[in-house]
């Protein structure tokens, strides 16, 4: 069934290829954004997908971006916690603004998303969330302690707030992508990239679409039996 799907951080990277693939399997996609407003335009020039901007890190810009979206679409059903942000380096030299940043777009952008959302899939009794995670929340990256921290903590959200969903037909799940072929992935010196690859089994880095397969298998209706699951989509790289 066509669905109303809103796809956080959906008009760049990974967000841009789950909204293109949502789209394309039938549902009616919003993408959000942070920022960028050059690239938001190309996308929906592109895509044909609407977008609208607001920080995920702000509750009240989240509940009022919210109710825009679905006064113009209706009733969101499938919401993809995708927007996330990295601010690298090692714990000792970490100041407290790149742990509050990171914990404030990647942990609590996805509370504050969800949040608004959450009394409406209960009446309707129908709900998909959709969190993306991270290989390194489930085992840790050096010089990304905030980063762990967090995308571990989207993991943890996940796996309690499926307990309360499933009597409600909201289903909650975790893809942690391992290493995909981004512009920040990209950006990396070749050598460290190559470095990088040789530690992966399939033998190279991801595409964004290999993750948007996934965010579009578990936002079907007919996924409902699958919740509080974290999907692992790293070519063999960690095995949780
Ligand atoms: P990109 O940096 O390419 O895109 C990030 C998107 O999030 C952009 O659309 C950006 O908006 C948006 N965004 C950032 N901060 C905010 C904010 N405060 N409020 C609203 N939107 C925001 O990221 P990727 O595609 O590489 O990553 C997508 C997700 O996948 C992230 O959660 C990331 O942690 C995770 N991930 C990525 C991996 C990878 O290899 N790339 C590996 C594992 C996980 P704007 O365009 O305006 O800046």
């Amino acid at each position: 069934m066509a669905r109303v799907a809103l796809v956080t951080g959906g008009t760049r990277g990974i967000g841009a290829a789950i909204s293109k693939a949502l789209k394309e399997a039938g549902h009616n996609v919003a993408a959000t954004y942070g920022g960028n407003d050059e690239a938001a335009a190309k996308f929906t020039e592109e895509t044909g997908i609407a977008t609208y901007k607001w920080s995920v890190a702000d509750y009240d810009a989240c509940a009022e971006g919210i109710a825009r979206v679905e006064a113009d679409l209706g009733p969101i059903d499938v919401l993809v916690n995708n927007a996330g942000i990295t601010r690298d380096a090692p714990f000792h030299k970490m100041t407290r603004e790149q742990w509050q940043e990171v914990m404030d777009t990647n942990l609590s952008g996805v509370f504050n998303m969800t949040h608004p959302l959450w009394p409406g899939m209960r009446e309707r009794k129908f709900g998909r969330i959709i969190n993306i995670s991270s290989i390194n929340g489930q085992k840790g990256q050096f010089g990304q302690v905030n980063y762990s921290a967090a995308k571990a903590g989207d993991i943890g959200f996940t796996k309690a707030l499926a307990q309360e969903g499933a009597r409600y037909g909201i289903t909650v799940n975790a893809i942690c992508p391992g290493y995909i072929a981004t512009e920040m992935v990209m950006a990396v010196p070749e050598k460290v990239r190559d470095s990088i690859i040789s530690t992966i089994p399939v033998g190279r880095l991801g595409e964004p679409e290999e993750i948007a397969r996934a965010v579009v298998f578990l936002a079907a209706d007919d996924a409902g039996f699958v919740t509080g699951s974290t999907m692992t989509v790293n070519g063999g790289q960690y095995l949780a």
